[in-house]
């Protein structure tokens, strides 16, 4: 097995067993090309990753919301060895006002701290994972 397949089999099988309801609901929407989260229904505290309870007030009243498409590069690494994506790899950290910071893949020519950038989608492996690219300016 090449070490491809191998990373591709942990992904799938990670969320499948690791997963709680709320992880397997939020990967449900990224198919259908929805990049949702929770928010709780008493405090409005908002959780990402998406959570079955409040992180702010542990109540389980939650909603389901849409992420606001924009978001600002807060931090970012570009991996000189890409292997599960192809090169250049760079993973970053997106603050989404309201939202808080996401850890994603990122993508874009020249990518610095601040650059505005807005989510899409990406197929990888027969997972739909977010990918936040820079907006052109
Ligand atoms: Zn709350």
């Amino acid at each position: 097995m090449d070490i491809r397949e191998i990373i591709s089999r942990a992904s799938k099988e990670g969320i499948r067993h690791y997963g709680d309801s709320a992880t397997l609901k939020f990967y449900d929407f990224l198919k259908e090309r929805k990049f949702m989260t929770t928010k709780c229904r008493d405090c409005s505290n908002i959780d990402f990753p998406p959570r079955n309870f409040c992180t702010n007030c542990f109540s389980e009243n939650i909603e389901w919301i849409e992420i606001p498409k924009r978001g600002r590069v807060y931090a970012f690494t570009n991996q000189k060895r890409a292997l599960r994506f192809v090169y250049p790899d760079i993973i970053g950290f997106v603050e989404i006002e309201g939202v808080g910071r996401i850890l994603t893949k990122l993508e874009g020519e020249d990518i610095k701290i601040g650059d505005e950038v807005e989510w899409d989608f990406q197929e990888v492996d027969g997972l739909t994972l977010h990918i936040f690219r820079k907006v052109k300016s």
